[in-house]
């Protein structure tokens, strides 16, 4: 009896059953997990990520909802094209993956769709893509669409941008393919006038037919080390195909497009919403194809890019927000470059509210805060390093405005 009081019965931490009743038990510290119960657990986490992936036989692809979540910790705001984006890069990807899979006997093709991100200046529309990319764990180029050219002009061959994508990729071209393009300021290869040829601007369309062609998927033959093709020259053959360009611009102007559509259509039936339409600040969200073609892209174009997602101005609010809570925001880092020298960094919210202000005159979005910021943290970073006993820097309000000099709170001040 002593004996069997002795004997410790081990028993399953999670379910209580004991070691006879299972096929095996774990021990840890002080803890025993039984078989059955071990089973359950795997069981739990297969359904979870179920819940938050699509499986293929190659690789598993994050849900929309999963890639909005992790873009929202980067990019304030622009939820609508956070969504599309979301989608359209799952269904990408998906479609992507869906090739080596009993898909291909389905005789439904799916055909690639790029994105234009459409918005004002500094609003997040490289910084989606970019983020994109990192999300994804593509490789990711951007390119200006202003220095692009049409072949044997002198700038950027249209190709270029594919080098550029297989040098991110490590020169790993089976990754390439399936990496991201980001083309800014499209709008600027935009014909001139719908319409006329003689004040068309024909470089602008000639950089359009050359993109489009690496838009649709092509194989395209480039050299491994850039710059411009020549006959001797061995090339690397990339088929643009699962490539995903993003395009990006801000179409200034193209408002008064969607406007006048919108009223034309509107005309005589409707002469009472006319007013408000017109005056509708937030016209991107109404864009149609046929607004970009009277923009002056070509038709053709157009029909390689059927995603829009249109982004909207930074409120207040959101310049704050981008000021100080992404996890890289501009006044998060200079806290820290203070912290190496042991000082503590403060920013005074009427300081915040000063450069808030600051940024919303210079009508660049978010752009304006990094140089605000730096303009007038220069003087600051000068001085410091010859002070002594500086504990704490304030940023007031006076800083941003005029140049004062911060509050600086020295260790034996602090604590007097
Ligand atoms: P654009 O719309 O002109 O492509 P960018 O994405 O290049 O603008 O934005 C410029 C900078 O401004 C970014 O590097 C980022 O620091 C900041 N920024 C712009 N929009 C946002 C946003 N929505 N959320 C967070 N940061 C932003």
């Amino acid at each position: 009896m002593a004996k069997k009081q002795n004997q410790k019965i081990v028993k399953c931490s999670f379910c209580g059953r004991d070691g006879s009743e299972v096929g095996s038990m774990i021990a840890g510290p002080d803890v025993y997990i039984c078989d059955i119960c071990i089973s359950s657990s795997v069981d739990i986490l297969k359904n979870n990520l179920a819940a938050y992936t699509y499986k293929t036989k190659n690789s598993i692809i994050q849900t929309p909802a999963l890639i909005k979540k992790t873009l929202d910790e980067y990019v304030i705001g622009q939820d609508r094209a956070k969504k599309v984006l979301s989608v359209a890069v799952y269904n990408h990807y998906k479609r992507i993956n869906s090739k080596s899979s009993f898909f291909e006997l389905d005789e439904t093709e799916i055909e690639k769709s790029n994105i234009l991100l459409i918005g004002p200046t500094g609003v997040g529309k490289t910084l989606l893509a970019q983020t994109l990319a990192k999300i994804l764990d593509v490789p990711f180029a951007i390119a200006d669409a202003t220095t692009l050219t049409e072949a044997g002009y002198v700038g950027d061959d249209v190709e270029t941008v594919l080098v550029h994508l297989l040098q991110a990729a490590d020169y790993n071209l089976e990754r390439a393919q399936k990496g991201i393009v980001y083309i800014d300021e499209i709008h600027k290869i935009a014909r001139k006038s719908e319409s006329t040829s003689i004040t068309r601007d024909v470089s602008g369309e000639g950089v359009q037919q050359a993109l489009l062609k690496i838009l649709e998927g092509t194989i395209a033959g480039v050299p491994p080390k850039g710059g411009r093709k020549h006959p001797e020259q061995s090339l690397i053959n990339i088929n643009t195909k699962n490539i995903l360009f993003i395009v990006g611009g801000a179409f200034e102007g193209i408002d008064k497009i969607i406007a006048a559509r919108i009223n034309k259509n509107r005309m005589g039936f409707a002469a009472r919403s006319l007013k408000s339409k017109t005056e509708d600040e937030d016209m991107l969200k109404h864009i149609l194809p046929d607004d970009l073609l009277r923009f002056g892209l070509i038709p053709e174009l157009i029909g390689r890019i059927p995603i829009i997602a249109p982004l909207q101005p930074l409120s207040e609010d959101a310049l704050k927000c981008i000021l100080v809570e992404p996890k890289n925001a501009i006044l998060k880092q200079y806290k820290k470059l203070f912290m190496l020298e042991n000082i503590e960094l403060e920013f005074d919210p009427l300081a915040i509210d000063a450069i808030i202000t600051r940024a919303q005159e210079r009508k660049t979005g978010a752009r304006a805060l990094r140089s605000i910021v730096e303009d007038f943290m220069l003087d600051i970073m000068y001085d410091l390093p010859d002070r002594e006993n500086v504990e704490k820097c304030i940023v007031t309000r006076d800083v941003v405005e005029k140049g004062a000099e911060p509050i600086y709170l020295e260790s034996d001040r602090k604590s007097a």
